[in-house]
């Protein structure tokens, strides 16, 4: 095998762009891919000023073609391909009377039609380059308990687990690990997006909103984007050979399994 190539979708900003970091920090060489290239640009030219090898790619991952070429891109640029984290996604507030089909659409094409194009284009990668690889999915904590307000959102992210178990099976005999991370409350523009519309629905102020999120997590303290790196880092490298299938809650201790 030639050198360590990670690509990461969702590397723009938020636990994507910390996991683009981490990686790199580990040696990997990085392809950061995302839907708007500046985001993905702005992180990539940070990497490579640090010392690290980065590479930024505008891609859609509920496109499937966009997943396929930037993984053939990836490996074209770097000479080799070895971890795909399929980190992209979306999380709208829906409580139950107001989803639609529009809605429902959009975010299983992102979080789970991201997820299984990102698993279909590094897996085929994979078996070409006669090696093995690692492949970590984005769960969430709300894709092991339901959370209020979240039925879309929960409903993607415990298909992940789900597609994570099945295809570990399919793909083991090929030497490659699929594994899934399952934070809890990151602070992200994401989660800050939350929090706001939960007070604006409850006509309460921004804390109170993250508080409705952090105030069950035993740690005491919301998640740092880097949190979350350490856990894929451990899924991306040597110290996780022994384990497939699985999704690992990185929390602080909300959801005990
Ligand atoms: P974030 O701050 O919203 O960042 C997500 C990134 O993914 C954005 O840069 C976004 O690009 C990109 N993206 C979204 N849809 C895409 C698409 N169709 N194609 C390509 N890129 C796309 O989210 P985050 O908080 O870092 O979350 C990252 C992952 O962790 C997600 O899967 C999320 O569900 C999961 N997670 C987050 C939390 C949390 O508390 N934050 C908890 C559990 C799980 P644009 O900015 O260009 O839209």
């Amino acid at each position: 095998m030639g050198k360590k190539v990670a690509l990461i979708t969702g590397a723009g900003q938020g636990i994507g762009e910390a996991i683009a970091k981490r990686l790199s920090h580990d040696g990997f060489a990085v392809s950061l891919v995302g839907r708007t290239k500046d985001k993905v640009d702005r992180v990539a030219n940070e990497i490579t000023q640090a010392g690290g090898e980065a590479y930024s790619i505008k891609a859609d991952v509920s496109n499937r073609l966009d997943v396929f070429n930037a993984v053939k891109e990836t490996t074209a640029h770097f000479g080799d391909f070895t971890v795909i984290v399929n980190n992209a996604g979306v999380a709208p507030t829906t409580p139950i009377s107001t989803v639609t089909p529009e809605i429902l659409n959009e975010t299983l094409s992102i979080n789970l039609g991201g997820v299984i194009w990102g698993i279909q284009a590094a897996s085929k990668q994979l078996i070409d380059l006669k090696h093995g690889g690692k492949i970590i999915n984005a769960s969430s904590q709300a894709g092991q308990v339901g959370n209020p307000n979240l039925t879309v959102y929960g409903a993607s992210k415990f298909a992940i687990r789900g597609v994570t178990q099945t295809t570990a099976r399919e793909l083991a005999k090929y030497d490659i690990n699929v594994n899934a991370y399952c934070p809890g409350i990151v602070k992200t523009p994401m989660m800050d997006e939350i929090a706001q519309k939960v007070a604006d629905n409850a006509g309460k102020s921004f804390e109170w909103g993250m508080k409705q999120f952090s105030k069950d997590i035993a740690l005491g303290r919301l998640s740092k984007p880097e949190d979350v790196a350490a856990c894929v880092s451990f899924l991306a490298g040597p110290d996780s050979d022994y384990m497939t299938g699985q999704s690992l809650l990185i929390d602080g201790g909300m959801v005990f399994r």
